[in-house]
């Protein structure tokens, strides 16, 4: 099969299972190796059989649900390309908007001052990752209840050649323990209802410790309560994201907890409330 014979009919198969059809382009991409302008070059090449086989094992994999980027192995995000496997939720975009509107507020608030920080429950270490490059004054730790997302988390920070320290532990309690505080504290906690309806290609195949909350998701806001004002500084900053419709509730729970400090609540680009500073 030639190029874009194999990419057609990775479209007709993807369009009758109402996936993504640009999926077949990204997982063809993929097993050959080029950038998207060399296979729009190469449209009349024959794709090697053995490629072909591959491709074809990925586009059916994928119309049975499991997402492209498990299949491929990464996603990008801030511009980076992050390793990601089942043990880790897929970087979303929202998060990158998340970690945009942290380092404005971190600039104007610390400027060129050295500053702790740390990201709980990193996952791929995308938040944690991503801040250890971008800000060249910040001493970043990453924390995650699993080993198995911290491994992966590390190998993304050893790929992208970010110094990080790692550590294995359930949110804060490490910190109270050995009497740790931060400058920052970001984290982007599982926050869906235990009850939602999630497409099933959500629930199925990214990680459920990673999405789920409690009956209302609010479960790990509500021990980040209890447990912040043991490991943030004075002057520090809180950085969440939340589930469409929580930002009232989660800033309501620190105005509470921190009462003379300012709260705000960040739409993202789809217009949803989306991050708590
Ligand atoms: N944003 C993810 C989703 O909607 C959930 C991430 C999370 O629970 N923190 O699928």
């Amino acid at each position: 099969m030639k190029v874009f014979e194999a990419l057609k009919w990775a479209s007709s198969c993807l369009k009758e299972a109402q996936r993504d059809e640009n999926a077949g382009e990204m997982l063809l991409l993929h097993h050959l190796g080029m950038t998207r302008t060399y296979l729009l070059a190469s449209l009349q090449e024959e794709v090697p059989t053995e490629i072909m086989q591959k491709f074809q094992h990925d586009v059916k994999k994928h119309v049975a649900g499991i997402p492209v980027q498990y299949l491929i192995g990464s996603e990008e995000f801030y511009g980076r390309t992050f390793q990601v496997n089942q043990e880790v939720l897929i970087p979303r975009p929202e998060t990158e908007e998340l970690v945009l509107g942290l380092i404005d507020r971190m600039k104007q608030k610390f400027g060129h001052a050295p500053i702790q920080a740390v990201d709980i429950g990193t996952g791929s270490g995308a938040i944690g990752v991503t801040l250890a490059l971008e800000v060249p004054t910040i001493k970043m730790t990453c924390t995650d209840i699993a080993e198995e997302s911290l491994a992966v988390a590390k190998e993304n920070a050893k790929r992208l050649g970010a110094k990080v320290q790692f550590l294995h532990g359930d949110l804060l309690k490490p910190f109270i323990e050995a009497s740790q505080r931060f400058d920052v504290v970001v984290s982007n906690p599982p926050y869906i209802p235990d009850s939602d309806e999630l497409s099933t290609v959500v629930k199925d195949y990214e990680p459920n410790r990673a999405l789920f909350g409690g009956q209302d998701g609010l479960n790990f806001y509500r021990r980040f309560m209890e447990e912040l004002p043991l490991v943030i500084n004075k002057q520090g900053i809180i950085a969440f994201e939340v589930g469409f419709g929580q930002a009232d509730a989660v800033s309501d729970m620190l105005k509470k907890q921190f009462p003379n400090a300012k709260v705000e609540v960040v739409f993202d680009i789809n217009g949803k409330d989306r991050m708590v500073f």
